[in-house]
Order: structure tokens, then sequence, then C-alpha cells
């Protein structure tokens, strides 16, 4: 029976980001990931007593540009709080974070989904700190612990309640992957855990404006999981609530193995966390120029420049694909300087020139064909010195084995420009119709599909030289 029509999802998230500053977010311990355990450690990092913390400048200004490029309000008047709970990877026993003075205020996310464009709401973002990391298979008797990641800057993005389906969840994250990516706060890399998510979820009957008890998935470590979590979750509360069972506030664990969720512990037993303000940091206050001096120094986002493909006449897949990761639009935008075929521009970056840094294993910051080569490249393929499979498949190798020289002088070079002469190009076409002559009877007795597999044949004869229009010219006047 499918019941699903009668209720709605509404689903909230919670996610981390990791920034990447050089330090910590209370001292000068390296905050890399991947170290030996208990390398990037101090006193600080481990809470001793006489030791004072800092406030991380750049974190700081980190979360604020996270916070613009989301519309959020930046509380200018700033204090940590303390969150108390006892856990072993946790060295002081409490986590210092912002309770009720975010960094970040409102706000919101603009995602694509198949029914159009949706800004899903913020509730908040805020600083804290990150804790260590129990090991429970270093050893068969004891839980090991790293303080590495203990004291790393976090931001966490609060969603309001305002998402209704796992795809939309799943469109969020993405967005806030490429968001922390493009103004590189954070390599959003979820398998190191650099970006993890939190999905809240709770069922009600179509129209039920009340919100129904929730249960918040824990520590989803990709968007995939993120999605299937969400699914399972809607379908495991709508099925109790079916049966006339009541949910109860639980958190879950998703098991990756059987896409399914289990629970964790239920809220009754939650903690009292006991905030209060961090005695040991002093409040900062933010001045408007320097919430300013972020804000000119952000670059355009992805947003904006989705539109502006559109509006330079790239359809919806260019616009969204230029637009998806900042070094990909940094080389559209330079070659856009030297070309105005925007159009071939974007096939170009979207097709070989991905191709090429998949291969290689590099990036479009590193490929050794420059954006002004490539503005060139394009230029002789619309000028008719060459025609856009030669240019792929001859002249682009040998433009990345040679960056320094220019794409017309590798086509003279390894003889590839396109020949315009009739007498050169009348020999190719006859000698393909002398090696056809069948293909040639059936032609004149009407299949004039056959024209194409001429031209491909006149086109291998030449190397790719023959201008394919004045082939054709000459080819259908002999055919007559
Ligand atoms: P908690 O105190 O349990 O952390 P919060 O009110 O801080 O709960 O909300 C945490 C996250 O859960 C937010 O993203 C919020 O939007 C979401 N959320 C809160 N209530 C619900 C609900 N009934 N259904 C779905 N999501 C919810
Ligand atoms: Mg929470």
């Amino acid at each position: 029976m499918n019941v699903s029509g009668k209720y709605e999802a509404v689903i909230g998230l919670e996610v981390h980001a990791q920034l990447q500053t050089n330090s910590k977010l209370f001292n000068g311990d390296s905050a890399s990931f991947g170290a030996e355990p208990n390398t990037h450690i101090s006193p600080i990092t481990l809470g001793h007593p006489g030791t004072l913390p800092k406030t991380n400048k750049k974190a700081v200004e980190y979360a604020i540009k996270m916070g613009l490029a989301c519309h959020c309000e930046i509380e200018q008047f700033n204090y940590f709080a303390r969150k108390n709970y006892f856990y072993p990877d946790l060295p002081k026993g409490y986590q210092v974070s912002q309770h009720t003075t975010p960094i970040c205020k409102g706000g919101y996310v603009t995602i694509k989904t198949k029914d159009g464009e949706r800004n899903i709401q913020l509730n908040r973002i805020h600083l804290e700190e990150d804790a260590g990391k129990s090991i429970h298979d270093a050893d068969e008797n004891y839980t090991c612990v790293d303080y590495n990641r203990a004291g790393v800057p976090l931001i966490e993005i609060v969603t309001e309640p305002d998402m209704n389906t796992a795809d939309e969840a799943f469109q969020y994250v993405t967005e806030i992957r490429k968001l922390v990516r493009w103004i590189e706060v954070c390599d959003g890399n979820m398998e190191e855990g650099s970006l993890r998510c939190d999905a809240n979820v709770s069922v009600r009957l179509k129209g039920e404006t009340t919100l129904g008890t929730k249960v918040e998935v824990k520590n989803l470590n990709s968007i995939r999981n993120v999605k299937k979590a969400i699914e399972y979750e809607i379908e495991r509360m709508i099925e109790m609530v079916e049966k006339g069972e009541t949910i109860i506030q639980q958190t879950r664990s998703f098991d990756a193995d059987t896409d399914t969720t289990f629970a964790i512990r239920d809220k009754e037993e939650a903690n009292d966390y006991r905030y209060f303000a961090e005695p040991d940091l002093t409040p900062f206050h933010l001045t408007e120029e320097f919430i300013s001096g972020i804000k000119s120094s952000l670059p355009a986002l992805p947003e904006e420049l989705f539109e502006r493909y559109q509006s330079l006449g790239l359809n919806d897949y260019d616009a969204k694909h230029l637009s998806d990761e900042k070094p990909v639009s940094d080389y559209f935008e330079q070659a856009a300087r030297y070309s105005t075929n925007y159009k071939a521009i974007a096939n170009w970056i979207l097709g070989p020139l991905r191709q090429v840094v998949n291969e290689n294993h590099t990036s479009y910051k590193e490929i050794a064909l420059t954006p002004k080569t490539l503005a060139q490249l394009v230029a002789i393929v619309d000028e008719g010195k060459v025609n856009f499979s030669v240019a792929h498949i001859k002249i682009l190798p040998a433009l990345l084995k040679h960056p320094g020289k220019d794409p017309l002088q590798i086509a003279t070079e390894l003889n590839l420009l396109q020949v315009h002469a009739t007498a050169d190009i009348e020999g190719w076409v006859n000698d393909v119709i002398n090696k056809m002559p069948e293909k040639v009877a059936e032609y004149k007795k009407g299949k004039k599909g056959l024209i194409g597999l001429f031209i491909g044949e006149i086109k291998k004869a030449s190397k790719g030289k023959a201008d394919p229009k004045v082939a054709t010219q000459i080819l259908e006047e002999k055919l007559k």
C-alpha cells in the first residue's frame, strides 16, 4: 500500500565544515589532516591548567566569508561558550562553541531541484572547535585517542526545518560543498571528515502545521549517504505512524552496508551541557570595516556566474558546469578575455580539457594549455584554418607537450592546415570516387545519404585537411 502521499517529511540539516586554517582555533598547533597521532598537540590543545587560549583571526574571517556567501547577518558582538560534556575524545571536558551569539544569523542557500530554484533558510552558522578522534580498531583491548583534531576550527551551518525531500537535502549539501570550496574555507572532503552532516528528520500529515517528533541521524560521510539515510528514515517513520506507534526523539546512525539506520540513544538521556561564557577568551567585536573588507575580497559566487553564463548565450548545462568549480570558472573567465566564441570555449573546457584533467590527474589550474592558447585554438578553427577534430586530436596533444608554442605554428609545422584550394581537394574527391564505384552507383540511384560516407573518406584521404564545404561542393558537382 502506498501511503506516502498522505504524509510530508520535514528535514533540517546541520553541516560541520573544518576550516582550512594553518593552525587551530585557539592555539598555534597545526590544523592539518593525516599526521602521526598526537603530534599536533600542546598543553593548550590538551587543556592543561594554567594555559590560555587565543582566538584565531583567520578562522573568524572564514566563518564570516561563509556567512556572507549565504546571505547571513553577521553578528558584531561575539563571545564563545563552554559546552560541557565528558567524552574521551574531548580532552578539556568541554567544547568551546558559540551558544546564544552565533557569528552568522539567518541567511539562505539556493538549490536547484527538478521543480526549479528554492532558497533553503538557514538558522545560523557558528564557530566551534572540533573534538579529537577515538580509534577503536588500533588495539584489541583498548580504545586509543588521537588529539590532533582536537581544537581544529569548525563552522556549523544549521538550516531551519525547511526541506521536505531527500533530494532537496542532497542538493543542499552539494551546494554547501561547492560553496565552501569556492570561497576556499574548507576542502569539502567528506571521506576525510572535513565536511560532515547530521540529518534531522520528522514526518507529519500533509497540511499539518506543527512539526512532528524528529530523529537525528549523525555523521553522514557522503552526500549519497545523506540522501539514503533520509529516504530510509522517512519510510521507517511513516510506517511507524501508520501502525499507530509513537515516534520517540532519537539519535541514530547510518549503516552504509545495509543502507539502514539504527538507534544509538534516546533523547531522554540527552546531556545537559551547562553552557556558560568561556572565561578564558575575551569577547570580540567585529568592526563594520573588517566585515566589509571580507565582503569585498569574496570572489564572484556560483549563482552569479551561472546567470552571467546564461546571459552570454550558454545553455543551462554549460552554465551549470562552468560554475560548479572555481578553477573551471576561472579558466573560462580568462579564456573569455581572448575570445568571444563562448560556446566553443565552453565546449572545449567541458569536453577535451576535462578529459585531459581527468586522465592526467591534473587540474584546470595546472593544465599545460593556457586559457589564452585555447582562445587561439578556437580562433584558428573559426577561421577555417583547421577543423575541430584536427584541433582536438592532433593540435591539442602537441600543445600540451610544447606549452610555449602557439596553435597556428603547430598546425603549420605538422602540415595540418586546412586546404581550400579546389585543385588539391579535387584530387582527393577523385580518389574516393574511383575507389568506391558501387557506392557511387547507389548514390546516383537515389541513396543520397551516402554523401556523409564520401565526405568521411575524403577527410581520411586528406588527413582532415580538406575544407569540407569545398569538398561537398566538388563532390556534388561530380556526382550529378
Ligand atoms: P537540537 O536542540 O536537538 O539540536 P535544534 O532545534 O537545535 O535541535 O535543531 C537542530 C536541527 O534540527 C536544525 O537543523 C533544525 O532545523 C532541525 N529540526 C528541528 N526540529 C525539527 C523537526 N521537528 N523535524 C525536522 N527537523 C527539525
Ligand atoms: Mg543538534
